[in-house]
């Protein structure tokens, strides 16, 4: 049996830190890899063929050789796996849809797969391949027990890339006794943590040493949700760091009532520990108490911050605009807080109600939610709740605005100077070699100090922690964030489109000057569309251009229009001689930095001789 599992392309976010990829780290592609399938692939029949194609990091096969298509995707993945489930369904094969949306929603799936998983899947993913082995697969396998997290196999790592992400992701536990009213996660997971053991994270971590991991990222939910169980694991992973000389350094997700436990912090720090991801939400008690987030009420916030910093333990934060609680104001404190704690990787969503949460149905009684379309990317300019004490557009404002403060150079340095004043200098630190580091320091001075001129210089001098140069390394890495943020809000919440779709405009008339034969010809046609408030998008459709010198002007043209504005193209490609191929590539490559705003679609007669890189560009499966 051929199974191909495919991981669907993640629309951008501040998550995908794009800018770090593309400027200081090109060799990387992805953060992390799809660790669901890696473990889906696990728990299939030995004599089972497998391959896990990752969109974040490759390009998806579009003839490949399978019997069975799995598509896995969180809500944000949502529209992108339905695209990729009825492109493969409608070729013939047989295609599986699962993923966190899966479970959460498994009735979105219905029309469009043959077979939905919706629920962990360490037993029904089993049933399912011994009915399909048998010819009976059925349309929804649904977990309703409890799966014993010691049932749970060492995932495939070995079927993944694993060279082209930053970290390696694992799991120790599910569930967490907290009840956030927006948290979607105790809804699947439940809220009693189930674990592994141990040893079974120790072999993990062995098949991990052996494929030369240095970074790796606990993906649970909140990794200390059994506090017990989780100072276990940490002793075992202190001694495993301590027996194999420190071979890599982890983070994780954590709730913020570990800073009133000092045995776990020593351990979190012991264990190698570099950073953890807490949801902090919001500075005001008013709000965290409306949203039943009470564990972050036990103790002043920023002294729990302090306190985490003091054992060598950096943060990065979730925090949400838009409770009921907040106002106009809300963005002024949130902003004075996230100062004060410096916490460089604030990643700051609205709130976003994702179905069967209980916000969801509260807000539904209220007549709160806004009908559209959500796919659960808090991070954007857009969300389905109605705040109650603002406008929708006066949130967006301030959210916006928000975003442009923090990260000013004098924020970003801000920030970092109030973190290295708590932040104990980090130990067994050994993520790079010399060498690596070097490059690392070579590419972010090119492309992150000296792009930004003497006030970034300025800025960046006054940031260097004299007394504690062991720091100096954690500065450098939150200048990167600082400078990847700033890219995103940048390139997406700057929505001055009317001066950028002039702009465009004006291109377009050269472009048409440029071409006139062509277009009279009708070899080529070019139109501008926009909506308003949005972004223009110039349709190119090429239709048997013959000249080589067309394709070389046209990359110019299409680079300069994606470089100075906000415009997206979609390339249609109906006709195109063989000859004309390598110019093509090179005009792509050309603008493939710019890929996630420009669409092509090729004619189906076309498709064995043009390969289109669907991790770079956003290839149009159906029209
Ligand atoms: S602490 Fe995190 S995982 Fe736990 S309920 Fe709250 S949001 Fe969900």
């Amino acid at each position: 049996m051929r199974l191909l599992l495919i991981n669907p392309k993640f629309p951008e976010s501040f998550w995908s830190f794009k800018w770090v990829n593309s400027a200081i780290m090109p060799d990387k592609k992805a953060t992390n890899p799809p660790l669901g399938l890696a473990t889906l692939a696990a728990l299939c029949p030995s004599d089972w063929e497998i391959e896990i194609v990752d969109e974040n990091i490759e390009s998806i096969p579009l003839d490949p050789s399978a019997d069975i298509i799995g598509i896995c995707g969180m809500g944000v993945q949502f529209k992108r796996q339905s695209e990729l489930l009825t492109f493969y369904r409608m070729k013939g094969f047989f295609v599986v849809a699962g993923g966190s949306y899966a479970s959460l929603c498994p009735e979105f799936y219905e029309t469009l797969a043959d077979s939905v998983i919706s629920g962990e899947a360490e037993y029904i993913w089993k049933e399912f391949c011994r009915d399909f082995e048998m010819g009976k697969p059925k349309k929804l396998y649904h977990e309703t027990a409890t799966v014993s997290m010691s049932d749970s196999p060492v995932p495939r790592f070995d079927l993944l890339k694993l060279e082209s992400y930053r970290s390696v992701s694992l799991q120790f536990s599910r569930g967490c006794p907290f009840r956030c009213e927006f948290c979607d996660i105790i809804v699947m997971f439940g809220r009693k943590p189930r674990t592994k053991s141990p040893e079974q994270v120790g072999r993990e971590l062995d098949l991990l040493r052996k494929l030369h991991v240095h970074s790796a990222f606990f993906v649970d939910d909140n990794l200390i949700g059994n506090k017990p169980c989780a100072k276990e694991l940490l002793k075992f992973l202190r001694d495993y760091q301590q027996k194999h000389k420190y071979p890599m350094h982890f983070g994780t997700e954590a709730s913020l009532n570990m800073a009133q436990d000092n045995e776990l912090l020593t351990l979190f720090s012991e264990a190698n520990f570099k950073w953890v991801f807490i949801g902090i939400e919001s500075p005001d008690e008013e709000s965290l108490k409306e949203t039943k987030k009470f564990q972050n009420t036990r103790e002043d916030i920023l002294t729990s911050v302090r306190k985490i910093y003091s054992y060598g333990i950096d943060i990065y934060a979730g925090f949400i605009i838009g409770f009921d609680n907040d106002t106009t104001k809300t963005f002024e404190s949130q902003y004075q807080f996230i100062m004060k704690s410096g916490i460089q990787a604030a990643m700051i969503g609205l709130l976003t109600a994702m179905p069967k949460t209980p916000l969801y149905e509260r807000l539904e009684k209220e007549g709160r939610l806004i009908p559209k379309p959500n796919y659960g990317d808090n991070s954007k300019l857009d969300t389905n709740v109605m705040p109650k004490q603002m406008g929708y557009e006066e949130m967006i404002a301030g959210y916006k605005q928000l975003h442009h403060r923090l990260l000013s150079n004098r924020s970003i340095a801000g920030r970092i100077k109030n973190k290295t004043r708590y932040l104990r200098t980090l130990t067994n630190n050994g993520e790079y070699s010399l060498a690596r580091g070097l490059k690392l320091l070579r590419n972010f001075i090119i492309h992150g100090l000296l792009s930004g001129r003497m006030p970034r210089l300025f800025h960046f001098f006054r940031t260097i922690p004299l007394f504690k140069p062991g720091l100096i390394p954690l500065v450098i890495q939150d200048w990167i964030i600082g400078l990847s943020m700033k890219d995103y809000v940048e390139r997406h919440f700057t929505q001055e489109f009317e001066k950028a779709n002039q702009l465009a405009h004006g291109y377009l008339r050269v472009i048409e000057n440029a071409f006139h034969r062509y277009l009279k010809g009708g070899s080529l046609e070019l139109s501008l569309n926009q909506a308003k408030n949005t972004a223009a998008n110039l349709s190119i459709k090429l239709k048997g251009v013959k000249e080589r010198k067309f394709f070389k002007r046209a990359g110019k043209y299409l680079e300069k229009i994606l470089e100075n504005t906000a415009s997206s193209i979609t390339l249609n490609i109906e006709e195109l001689h063989e000859s004309n191929l390598k110019h093509l590539n090179r005009l792509l490559k050309r603008i493939s930095q710019y890929g996630d705003r420009v669409y092509i679609t090729v004619n189906e007669k076309l498709k064995d001789i043009i390969e289109i890189d669907s991790s770079k560009f956003n290839l149009v499966l159906i029209k």
